[in-house]
């Protein structure tokens, strides 16, 4: 079972994976917990570079490309290798992250964005992914030490979350959309609800 958390900056995916994590341990479900952009060594490397504030100028289509090449090496790396052992694998972003913030965002071609991030990760694509959808306007000002892309301004979130929402509303089966405005427990309750609902299934 493969288990994505997507969304804005801040909307609480990583607390998240942590209590669904917490959940799999209690229920003594074999899982790995992952991470984009950084979770392979060479994720490491390309998340150093696209993150930090003193890099030089990255072209949109450069950035693009770093950001696959860590999908690529992660899947490989990482992701498959768990599903083969067959873990559970919650990963924190995916490919919705490169569409929403590569193309959505920077307004590169999506179809485009979609077709290279699909071929580098295989068309692996997640069992489950949970978008926690958050208004940027609230987000952005909750920064307060920015990274290269959090202090990108509310334009380029707004865009982002668009992009979010489409992506889910184009395959809803395959989603569940919560406002990170909820609070931690009644998000946890949800995803463990529907996680478990896929591991009877
Ligand atoms: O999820 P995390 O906070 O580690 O992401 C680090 C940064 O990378 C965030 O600022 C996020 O917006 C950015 N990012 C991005 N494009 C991606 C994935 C992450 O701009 N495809």
């Amino acid at each position: 079972l493969f288990i994505v958390f997507e969304g804005g900056d801040s909307a609480g995916k990583s607390t998240q994976v942590r209590q669904l994590a917490g959940w799999l341990k209690r229920q003594q479900v074999p899982f790995l917990v992952t991470h984009e952009p950084g979770d392979s060594w060479l994720g490491g490397e390309i998340r150093r570079l696209v993150l930090n504030p003193d890099s030089g100028d990255i072209s949109s289509r450069a950035e693009c490309l770093l950001y696959i090449a860590d999908k690529a090496q992660h899947v490989v790396e990482v992701v498959k290798p768990a599903l083969e052992r067959g873990e559970v694998v919650v990963c924190d972003r995916y490919v919705d992250s490169t569409i929403a913030y590569q193309a959505a965002g920077r307004s590169l071609p999506a179809d485009d964005v979609e077709t290279i991030a699909r071929w580098a990760t295989q068309s692996l694509r997640p069992d489950l992914t949970v978008l926690l959808d958050v208004d940027p306007s609230q987000a952005v000002n909750r920064i307060a030490d920015k990274d290269r892309i959090e202090s990108a301004g509310e334009d380029f979130h707004r865009r982002a979350r668009q992009g979010f929402l489409e992506l889910a509303e184009r395959d809803p089966d395959h989603y569940l959309v919560i406002p990170a405005r909820d609070t931690v427990d009644s998000i946890a309750r949800r995803v463990r609800h529907r996680v478990q609902e896929l591991m009877t299934a």
